[in-house]
């Protein structure tokens, strides 16, 4: 008989939204007058701009013609998207990259998903605890952990927890760890990490020879000009860094799928014999293997973005998010709720009043200013007593949702 995967059984079931989902639908049905604003999911709602569907159609209508017909593309994503990226997105912040650096894909989660692929299993990883629950989980199906433990810590993976005590932002560990999972702007926290505290983490991995997988899925949401919008823009990262960036948050394509995993030539690991090999080959080899690219509309669409058009257009719907955001924050402050985050990124991450619990503040907020958001505990042991709210929301809906939560707790 075949056999399946038995670390996949060391998985705990799927909970955060689907116990959200219960609890919702539990208070709508007992409430049916009631008018449930949810920011609790991490999905934008704006549709794309105009210059985007633009060259999204027209590349649509290429595909219906002879003339620009287009059948498989390069595995790797098309030179004029990744040419386009480096010159609009990296040279401006001093990062210079070569056409071989950069890989375009369906998406940053598959990608910092799949690029486990070219690792041993022996690595030892460090990951943010409370975290994007994808980094933490797809260790498990490698194979790379035991069981989790009572705190839903899993046997094997180093965690570091990241509280108000450190600004959501761990230091190194004094352990020796060879994969370092980093995502700034954060999610779930909304933190940013600072020029310094960055430059710890590649000096921390220069010395260790361990390699960063640096999540910047956020990046564009960045307000503050003094935070680095890329791990590159660090001295030696393009020694031991990866970057994963998507244009899902940025432009709106968490529908479309359009994303870019940076694999410079110069970061590398060792063999089991200890020989040194670049990861930018393996990542390659994985790519071309495993990978047929990213559809011909879906690459238009995103080098759309970066028209000068495009690029007005996506900042504009970036400022909305981020004005949401600011409503979000000034009147939880207001109201006497501790917040985090919501400035150089799409998310507010408070501190649940009175010592209760997440859940207990959800189940509060859901019942007395109906109003829906995301338990900090669901994101790991450490996210306990706080709770996430999106910007991605309607601003009337942000207004109102405000409105209540300052009827309730403001003083
Ligand atoms: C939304 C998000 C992504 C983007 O994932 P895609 O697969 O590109 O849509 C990546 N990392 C984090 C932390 C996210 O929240």
């Amino acid at each position: 008989m075949a056999r399946i995967n038995d670390n996949y059984l060391k998985l705990k079931a799927g909970y955060l939204f689907p116990e959200i989902g219960r609890r919702v639908r539990e208070f709508t049905s007992a409430n049916p007058a009631a008018r449930v604003i949810r920011l609790g999911i991490g999905d934008v709602t704006r549709p794309l701009v105009p210059a985007v569907l633009k060259a999204f159609h027209a590349a649509v209508d290429d595909l219906g013609g002879t003339e620009n017909f287009h059948g498989y593309g390069p595995e790797q994503g098309y030179d004029w998207l990744i040419d386009t990226i480096i010159e609009k997105s990296y040279k401006p912040l001093g990062v210079e990259l070569k056409t071989s650096e950069i890989f375009i894909s369906d998406g940053s989660k598959c990608d910092c998903a799949n690029i486990l692929d070219i690792f041993d299993l022996s690595n030892k990883v460090a990951i943010c605890d409370p975290v994007y629950p994808v980094y933490n989980d797809t260790n498990v199906m490698v194979g790379r952990t035991g069981e989790a433990n009572d705190k839903g810590y899993y046997e094997g993976i180093v965690y570091m927890p990241c509280t108000a005590e450190n600004n959501f932002t761990p230091a190194p560990p004094a352990e020796k760890v060879d994969i370092i999972y980093l995502c700034y702007p954060n999610n779930p926290t909304g933190a940013v990490a600072t020029r310094d505290e960055l430059k710890q983490w590649v000096d921390y991995a220069l010395k260790n020879d361990a390699v960063i997988f640096f999540d910047a899925a956020y990046e564009a949401f960045i307000t503050d000009p003094s935070i680095p919008h890329s791990i590159y823009e660090i001295e030696g990262a393009e020694k031991c860094a990866v970057e994963f960036r998507s244009f899902s948050k940025t432009a709106g394509f968490t529908g479309v799928r359009c994303a870019l995993t940076v694999v410079p030539e110069g970061v590398t690991a060792k063999t089991a014999k200890g020989e040194t090999v670049a990861l930018n080959k393996l990542w390659n080899r994985r790519q071309s293997t495993k990978f047929n690219g990213v559809s011909y509309p879906v690459q238009k669409a995103a080098q759309a973005v970066y028209s000068d058009e495009g690029w007005e257009q996506v900042r504009e719907v970036i400022d909305y998010y981020m004005q949401n955001a600011r409503i979000i924050r000034e009147g939880l402050t207001a109201a006497g709720i501790k917040c985090y985050g919501g400035v150089n990124a799409p998310y507010i991450w408070l501190e649940t009043p009175e010592g209760m619990s997440s859940w207990d503040f959800f189940d509060k907020l859901l019942q007395e200013c109906n109003v829906v958001g995301t338990p900090g505990s669901g994101f790991g042991p450490s996210g306990e007593g706080y709770f996430r709210l999106s910007a991605f929301g309607e601003r009337e809906n942000v207004e109102e949702a405000v409105r209540r939560i300052r009827e309730k707790w403001g003083k």
